[in-house]
């Protein structure tokens, strides 16, 4: 089902365990891909062939398949991008705009400005943070606990008349806590602010659902959740999106345009500039089918691609259930290892382990695990803050997809009994 997980690895079966990274590719979304540069390839909206057509409704249709699958309220309310990033500086680029011109308007009236305020997480990914410093932002922090869990009282005396949004990751990619977005959302709109969160660790891994959680824009990469790299999804609430100027100019966003003045096109294609990534995005169509037809069953990390009358559940609560399991497994399993130390002990993880063993630097760890056929992270995981919080260089980081099993975890603790006396 997953092809590349039959490669061997200087003479080992791969344990691919760098989920979190990127996942592998089901052989449907391969052949997906494939079948659209065989088949289909045009370019969309534009064309007047049949070609042209066919692969626009495609492309369409995924994007009313993405409205479901995030349960959102309308199909313009998903705008194609090409990863969590590219979602995120969308929106801070565009809030970044407005609030520069209501801070020009408030600066006529009152001859000051206050900088607009941005509340982050004290574990988000460099991209959750470097676009609203770009913004013109200045941050405050949500600090977090020695086991990784979001301290919400301090989160509650964040805010001041100057804060333009909280921008809060779903899942960290870093420590694995699962975050309580739907009570930082709650608080935040106590406060009259909008509410980004960051769903790149959480969308392969349960069951999102945007209008459950409230918030106001959602980001995730397709790279992360069995599609292609080179897709991903920016989630807005209509209501904001129409009040946003647009992000980039080009084809497709405009409805006239002239010398003097261009107007521009209605959600969502008013943020969709130039080509985009037709069959990256067919893909993904592709991978939700995969996720949401995946069956857990009785025996842990086996995978059937029809669900059985054994199957207890089909789809994202089966793909979690899995992964919890797994991670209760692990943990245990792991922590008989001499030396082992977690970083990120929250009570609710999703996916992903990162651990320091005594005093060796992670990227041994990785290296020689390397050797051995297992694909982990080192470093800092593009969370500097974490680990100054921690006051450590990075950590080796194992992180899990429907396909991990109990074997992969078994070859990782043999791994590290095996490696530990050579970094003594
Ligand atoms: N946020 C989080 C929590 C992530 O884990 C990642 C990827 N490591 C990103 C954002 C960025 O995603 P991408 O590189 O796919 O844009």
């Amino acid at each position: 089902m997953f092809p590349i997980l039959d490669t061997q690895i200087y003479g080992h079966r791969l344990v691919y365990l760098d989920n979190a990274a990127t996942t592998q590719k089901p052989q449907q979304v391969i052949d997906t891909l494939t079948d659209y540069y065989r088949t289909l390839n045009s370019n969309i909206h534009r064309g007047a062939h049949r070609l042209a057509a066919e692969a626009t409704e495609r492309y369409e249709a995924v994007r009313r398949q993405v409205q479901s699958f995030i349960n959102a309220r309308s199909h313009r309310e998903i705008v194609f991008t090409r990863g969590t990033t590219e979602s995120i500086n969308l929106v801070a680029s565009s809030l970044g705009k407005l609030w520069n011109d209501q801070q020009l308007t408030h600066s006529h009236i009152h001859t000051f400005t206050h900088s607009p305020e941005v509340i982050v997480s004290g574990m988000e990914h460099h991209s959750n943070i470097v676009p609203w410093q770009l913004a013109g932002a200045t941050l405050r922090v949500i600090p977090f606990s020695d086991e990784g869990v979001l301290d919400l009282d301090a989160y509650r005396a964040l805010f001041n008349g100057n804060t333009r949004l909280v921008a809060c990751t779903h899942v960290s990619n870093t420590l694995g806590t699962v975050n309580p977005v739907e009570e930082i959302t709650r608080i935040a709109h106590e406060h009259g602010v909008p509410v980004l969160i960051d769903g790149a660790q959480a969308v392969a891994h349960m069951a999102v659902d945007v209008q459950a959680i409230g918030c106001d824009f959602y980001c995730f990469s397709g790279h992360k959740m069995y599609a292609p790299m080179g897709v991903g999804v920016m989630y807005g609430r209509e209501e904001i999106l129409d009040t946003l100027p647009p992000y980039q100019g080009g084809g497709e966003m405009i409805k006239d345009v002239t010398f003097e003045r261009t107007t521009y096109n209605e959600l969502p294609f008013r943020f969709e500039a130039g080509t985009p990534s037709v069959g990256d995005v067919l893909g993904l169509g592709s991978a939700i089918d995969f996720m949401l037809n995946y069956s857990c069953s009785p025996k842990l990390g086996e995978l059937s691609a029809q669900p059985t009358e054994e199957c207890v559940k089909t789809g994202l609560p089966a793909i979690q259930a899995h992964e919890e399991s797994l991670m209760r497994y692990a943990l245990e399993k792991l922590s008989t290892v001499p030396g082992i130390r977690f970083i990120g002990t929250a009570p609710r993880k999703a996916g992903v382990i990162s651990f320091l063993l005594g005093d060796a630097h992670p990227y041994d760890v990785g290296t020689l695990l390397d050797k051995l056929g297992i694909a982990v992270r080192t470093g800092h995981h593009c969370t500097q803050p974490i680990m100054d919080r921690y006051g450590i260089p990075g950590t080796v980081r194992a992180s899990f997809a429907c396909y991990t099993t109990q074997a992969d975890i078994d070859a990782l603790h043999d791994a590290l009994l095996r490696i530990a006396p050579m970094l003594q």
